[in-house]
């Protein structure tokens, strides 16, 4: 018997089985590599942000082990306490290098880094204007500030410039944000007409780059690289979880900007450091980045093939410019059982549906990465092609 009190949760938990949005927690069992063994079974990874095959790559493996035994291994205080080592310096450095800003902080993840970030520039009586799809973290961060929260329509500037003109007259400042590859389309936001727009009335800027650092760009430099805007976005929000294989978030931008980020962030003030493990693996991460542009030209030759090869069998990849393919599907149910069939025959790949993504656009979204070989592309794209004429989805 349930308590009383406890009703409302079964009564969800329900609801989200019963609509098909209920989500299975697989366990891993093996590194993120281009395989990987998933709740006992060996089955082809299409699943992780691993877009450069670091996860797993040894130079980063070492670097973290040689950091344990020098430093230990917990932080043992926030940053602005006791938890800035000199790794944590070197790693801020060597990131505003790379992506060519005058400053960087390295904080716990990516979803902190909005949470860290947003807060300090606006907060009541100010006005944000985001894209309608942007991520959840810089949804909370939006709403954590306390300013008003106005939405344009996903990648239109001409519709941000229009909210803009219709309500920053009736606050004091304005802050406009937006992912820079959306995470579950693929698509890119027009960073050059929304840099334009916001510059004309003199709002602030930020964009999230966690799906283009390591991926767009000259050598993964990210989205800001890619538009050639270079010192232009006050703010560009990273994180080290996705390409760069380890962990931890990052906000990069004009030095005035990030020292003041410092001060005020509040999950910098009251959260502890990252691991030394973990910044010394950043640390390889970016020596990788800045040796060679191999990985990073492999992970787009390995994206076209397989977009190509989708399209080709008949499925549609949605509005996707980068590795991030949405096969589309529309119904829960049968993207879940799509994902089911495709793990029973050896590719696991999962399907993501509401609150991920808009009600009724349900997909299979299928990561590929540097790690692959040609060979496992074809064996991916035979298993889809079975599964999508199983169900209905692809002719025969
Ligand atoms: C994945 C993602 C994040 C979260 O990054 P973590 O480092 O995993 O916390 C934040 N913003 C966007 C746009 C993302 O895609």
């Amino acid at each position: 018997m349930t308590e009383a009190k406890l009703q409302f949760i079964v009564d969800e938990i329900e609801r989200l089985q019963q609509e098909n949005l209920f989500i299975n927690i697989r366990t891993i069992e093996s590194p993120a590599d281009g395989w990987m063994v998933v709740d006992g079974k060996r089955v082809l990874n299409f699943c992780t942000n691993n877009y450069l095959g670091l996860a797993n790559h040894p130079r980063l493996r070492e670097a973290a082990k040689k950091a344990i035994d020098r430093w230990g291994v917990g932080p043992a205080a926030v940053r602005t306490i006791a938890g800035t080592t000199s790794l944590h310096v070197e790693l801020e450095r060597r990131l505003a290098a790379f992506k060519g800003v005058e400053d960087a902080l390295y904080v716990q993840s990516g979803f902190n880094a909005n949470q860290a970030a947003i807060p300090p520039l606006v907060g009541k009586g100010d006005v944000i204007f985001s894209d309608r799809l942007n991520h959840a973290s810089i949804i909370d961060g939006c709403r954590l500030s306390g300013a008003k929260i106005v939405v344009y329509e996903h990648c239109d500037a001409e519709d941000a410039e229009a909210k803009i003109r219709e309500h920053l007259p009736n606050y004091r400042r304005g802050l406009l944000v937006t992912d820079g590859v959306f995470s579950m389309d693929g698509d890119i936001a027009p960073l050059d007409r929304l840099y334009e727009v916001a510059e004309k009335y003199g709002v602030l800027t930020m964009v999230d780059d966690a799906h283009g650092e390591g991926v767009l760009g000259r050598g993964g430099r990210g989205i800001v690289d890619h538009f050639d805007l270079h010192g232009k976005f006050d703010v560009e929000i990273g994180t080290l979880s996705k390409a760069f294989g380890v962990v931890g978030g990052v906000i990069a931008g004009k030095k005035l900007i990030v020292d003041y980020i410092r001060q005020k962030a509040r999950p910098f003030l009251f959260s502890s450091a990252t691991t030394p493990a973990d910044t010394a693996a950043c640390l390889a991460a970016v020596d990788l980045l800045e040796e060679s542009e191999d990985r990073v030209n492999r992970l787009w030759e390995n994206a076209r093939y397989l977009r190509q090869g989708m399209q080709e069998l008949g499925f549609d990849t949605g509005h996707s410019q980068t590795p991030i393919l949405p096969i589309m599907l529309g119904d829960a149910g049968l993207a879940k059982r799509f994902s089911r069939l495709l793990f029973e025959n050896g590719v696991f790949a999962m399907s993501i549906g509401f609150p991920t993504v808009p009600r009724g656009q349900a997909r299979i979204r299928v990561m590929n990465t540097a790690a692959h070989s040609k060979e496992d592309l074809d064996f991916g794209l035979e298993v889809f092609a079975k599964v999508g004429r199983e169900l209905g989805v692809i002719g025969k």
